[in-house]
């Protein structure tokens, strides 16, 4: 049995494997450039996050109906829950698929045809978490959050990601302001390849209870000192970081820094179908590359339910912690 663990970055259309991608081409009779799936898992050669974004929105042409959104979560949930995962907040980009016609209800009905059983069919908790595109504009942000509103009940939270650099945190003050009378909690990407000043803003002007990455704090030694006595939990996904070429190599990444420093450091898949492996993979790549010893390993997944947004369930919470401090590393 794996380690038990919570998901707490992970973006659903970034779970799209390319056989379900060619299986909802066919479904919905979109045709894909690529051959077949080789063709297509060969297109996975990024050289930066823009490159990976270009192919993540056009793959997501496949998904049109509830029940794609339904196939795709569930694809993910039964992956995750077997790698340990217990607790999955889901990010998903409304605006991506009202750019192109699927209304609001088609994916959130749809998601949650997947998300509301999960526990009962893969014992995995789950919570959505809406992100806005931050290259798109304020106004579009705020629109999207309107649009959400019939659909409150299901979702947990807002966050904000795609390209960062020339998108500061700053320029959804407004809508995250609008979130949290809402009730909404609030994260956001911050600090992967944008500047540690994004990390500061998302926390002081975002209202921000999360860092979804935020490893470029470690230019900033006030910022970690910050981060650290505040316990604000980091989102990291190594296996993201190195396919996107924010670090050359596994063995590159500051995870052990980050530890060393004091951070609250949570391992996520990001977007597991495009990176190379979903979040068990993650842990075991981590300890044979970074040489993290058993007890780091727990300390990460203590942390992940520790910074996950099961107020409403501190039961569960409870209970995953337990089994966390039991669990045997050998
Ligand atoms: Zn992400």
């Amino acid at each position: 049995m794996p380690l038990p663990k919570a998901e707490l970055h992970l973006h659903i259309e970034g779970t799209l494997e390319p056989e379900l991608a060619f299986e909802l081409a066919a479904r919905n009779d979109v045709s894909l450039p690529y051959a077949d799936t080789e063709a297509l898992r060969d297109a996975y050669r990024f050289t930066d996050l823009q490159s990976f974004l270009n192919l993540y929105y056009e793959l997501m042409t496949v998904l049109r109906t509830e029940r794609d959104f339904a196939d795709l979560a569930d694809a993910y949930l039964a992956r995750a829950a077997a790698q340990g995962v217990r607790h999955a907040e889901i990010f998903f980009d409304p605006q991506a698929h009202l750019a192109r016609g699927v209304g609001m209800d088609t994916v959130v009905d749809g998601l949650w045809r997947a998300l509301g059983t999960s526990r009962e069919r893969h014992g995995v908790s789950t919570r959505l978490i809406l992100c806005f595109l931050r290259d798109e504009s304020a106004e579009s942000a705020l629109a999207t959050l309107d649009a959400a509103r019939p659909h409150l009940d299901r979702i947990t939270g807002v966050g904000l990601d795609s390209a960062e650099v020339g998108h500061p945190p700053a320029k959804f003050r407004e809508v995250f302001e609008a979130a949290a009378a809402l009730g909404l909690r609030r994260v956001a990407h911050a600090g992967e390849e944008g500047p540690p000043e994004y990390i500061t803003e998302a926390l002081d002007v975002l209202g921000v209870e999360r860092i979804d990455h935020g490893l470029r704090c470690l230019e900033d030694p006030a910022l970690v000192e910050r981060l650290a006595r505040e316990r604000i939990p980091l989102t990291l996904c190594p296996l993201s970081n190195v396919r996107l070429r924010t670090v050359d190599t596994l063995a590159d990444h500051p995870l052990p820094a980050l530890l060393d420093a004091g951070l609250m450091c949570t391992l996520n898949s990001d977007d597991p179908a495009y990176f190379g492996g979903y979040v068990g993979d993650t842990f075991d790549a981590v300890r044979e590359v970074l040489g993290l010893d058993g007890e780091r390993l727990r300390e990460l997944a203590r942390n992940s339910f520790l910074a996950s947004f099961l107020e409403d369930d501190e039961e569960l919470r409870a209970r995953c912690l337990a089994e966390v401090a039991a669990y045997d590393l050998g």
